[in-house]
């Protein structure tokens, strides 16, 4: 039978619930710049047309088509046209701000605690693999205390590479002196944590907490972080 020793989770949505944060960031940007000035209705309709925008955005950063400061400020230029507001200076200002009150406001997962430290107990070396910005992953980590729960992180930004490029796996693998047998993938994102852990012949948990279809077949696939406990 297998040993796994080394877990690695994906950070957003996964342990940090980002979609909670970012809605209650955009609550703040929403009242400190007096949006409802600019004839935008209300902060989660402003949320709302920024969804797709930035989803859309991620994906090319992900490709490398774009860098981090152009995804910043468009993220925000390009809802704010939508609404007829054509202004560099408050796209930037609304890019800085919402980043920051992202990452300082504390949302975790249901359970995210409870799950590491049970792994903790049971001796598991427990990692991050993340896309995220350097600097927003590790304010996260520490407002939310995190960072005394994880052995080792692997930012995209530092690595050189971002997932689902197989190359960020392999250099976490090699980091950590652990071969592909005796390490687990945990994240939220099928094409971005899952697929590629699964191509590489890596076991995978696929917290699915929306459940949303799909035909892939994996190893495992949890709808709430606590199933971790029926596994590792
Ligand atoms: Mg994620």
């Amino acid at each position: 039978m297998v040993k796994y020793q080394h877990i690695f989770f994906d950070l957003d949505n996964t342990l940090w619930d980002f979609d909670k944060s970012s809605i209650l960031a955009f609550d703040k940007i929403y009242d400190i710049f007096n949006l409802i000035n600019y004839g935008i209705p209300s902060s989660s309709h402003f949320h709302h047309t920024y969804f797709d925008h930035n989803n859309r955005l991620w994906e090319l950063y992900r490709q490398g088509k774009i860098d981090k400061e152009f995804l910043k400020t468009e993220r925000f230029r390009l809802p704010l046209n939508d609404y007829g507001i054509v202004d560099e200076k408050l796209a930037i200002d609304l890019g800085e701000s919402y980043t920051d009150y992202a990452a300082r406001i504390v949302s975790l997962v249901p359970n995210t605690m409870d799950v590491l430290n049970y792994l903790k107990e049971k001796n598991y070396k427990i990692h991050l693999i993340t896309n995220g910005f350097l600097e927003v992953q590790s304010i996260k980590m520490q407002a939310s205390g995190l960072d005394k729960m994880i052995d080792k992180s692997f930012v995209s930004e530092l690595v050189g590479f971002k997932k689902p490029d197989h190359r960020i796996f392999y250099h976490a693998m090699e980091n950590v002196g652990a071969t592909v047998e005796e390490c687990v993938m945990i994240g939220d994102d099928l094409s971005v944590d899952i697929i590629p852990a699964k191509e590489i012949g890596m076991a995978h948990i696929y917290l699915n907490r929306k459940k949303i279809s799909h035909h892939e077949k994996l190893d495992n696939e949890i709808y709430d972080l606590i199933e971790i406990k029926e596994i590792l």
